[in-house]
C-alpha cells in the first residue's frame, strides 16, 4: 500500500509516523507512507497556501491551486489513487468498517485541512471521501490524518505481526476486547482471575469470550444490536448476561 499525506506541517506528521508499529512497517517496506509539504506545490515567492474567504468572515481558506497540483503530481508519480481522502469534521465517521475498507486499497492520498478548511472546489473535483474522527473540531487535519493512517495501515496484512491480536481487538469482530492482565498475579490486593493462571486453554478462551460480551453489553450495547453474526454459544451467554442485568 502507498499512502501520501498532504499537509502544511509535514514534520508533525512524519515524526509521529516514524515511531512504533507503523514506523517499523515503513522500514520493512510493507507500506510506503510519504508526507508531502503542500508548500512544495506553490508557485509564488512566498509559497502561499491560503487566502481570505470570498464573502468575508474570519479565518483563511486553503487555496485550490496547490492542492490540485499536489494531487496531480502524486498521481503522475504513483498512478491513479484508489481514494483521495479529505480529513473533515463534516465527513463520515471513521470506524473499524471504514478503516477495513480503506486497508484493502493500494493507493491513498490523504489531505489535511487547516484554517477554515479547503476551497470547496477541491472537495468537488478531487476528493472521493471526507472522513471525520469525531464530532469536535481540531485546529488542523494532521492529527486526524495520523489517526486515519494508523487505523487503516494497522489492518494491512503484515503490519501487525500477530493477525489474531488484530482480529480480537475491539470492533473487529463486532464486540469489545476482553480485559488483559500481566504479571504480577497479585498487585496491591488485586488478584488476576484464577482461570487465567489455570493453563486450561479452553476455559481461558471461554472466559475471554464471556468477558468480551459482558463488556460490550455494559459499555456499548449498540454494537450488539448490529452484531447479527454472533455464534449460537455467544447468543446463549448474552441471554444469560442480560438476565443477570435484569
Ligand atoms: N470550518 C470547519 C468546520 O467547521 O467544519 C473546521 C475547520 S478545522 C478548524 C481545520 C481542519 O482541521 C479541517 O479542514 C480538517 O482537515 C481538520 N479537522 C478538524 N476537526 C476534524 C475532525 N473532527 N475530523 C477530521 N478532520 C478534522
Amino acid at each position: 500500500m502507498q499512502v501520501d499525506v498532504v499537509t502544511i506541517f509535514p514534520d508533525m506528521v512524519r515524526h509521529a509516523l516514524d515511531e512504533g508499529i507503523i514506523g517499523r512497517a515503513v522500514d520493512r517496506e510493507v507500506v510506503d507512507i510519504t508526507v508531502r509539504d503542500l508548500r512544495e506545490y506553490t508557485t509564488d515567492r512566498h509559497r502561499t497556501v491560503d487566502d481570505v474567504p470570498f464573502g468575508g468572515g474570519p479565518g483563511m481558506v486553503l487555496k485550490p491551486e496547490p492542492l490540485f497540483r499536489a494531487v496531480a503530481a502524486i498521481q503522475a508519480e504513483r498512478g491513479a489513487a484508489d481514494a483521495v481522502v479529505l480529513m473533515s469534521p463534516q465527513g463520515r465517521a471513521l470506524s473499524h468498517a471504514e478503516a477495513a475498507r480503506f486497508s484493502g486499497m493500494q493507493r491513498l492520498i490523504v489531505i489535511s485541512g487547516r484554517y477554515e478548511g479547503v476551497d470547496e472546489r477541491v472537495v468537488e473535483a478531487l476528493v472521493t471521501d471526507e472522513i471525520s474522527i469525531g464530532d469536535y473540531v481540531l485546529t488542523g487535519g494532521e492529527l486526524p490524518a495520523l489517526v486515519f493512517v494508523d487505523a487503516v495501515v494497522r489492518l494491512v496484512p503484515g503490519v501487525v505481526g500477530d493477525r489474531q491480536s488484530v482480529a480480537e481487538d475491539s470492533f473487529a469482530a463486532g464486540v469489545l476486547d476482553h480485559p488483559h492482565y500481566t504479571r504480577p498475579a497479585e498487585f496491591e490486593g488485586r488478584a488476576v482471575p484464577a482461570v487465567l493462571l489455570s493453563g486450561h486453554h479452553a476455559e481461558i478462551e471461554k472466559w475471554r469470550r464471556r468477558e468480551r460480551l459482558r463488556r460490550t453489553l455494559e459499555r456499548r450495547p449498540d454494537l450488539l444490536e448490529r452484531a447479527g453474526e454472533l455464534e449460537p454459544a455467544d447468543r446463549a451467554v448474552l441471554d444469560e448476561l442480560r438476565k443477570q442485568q435484569g
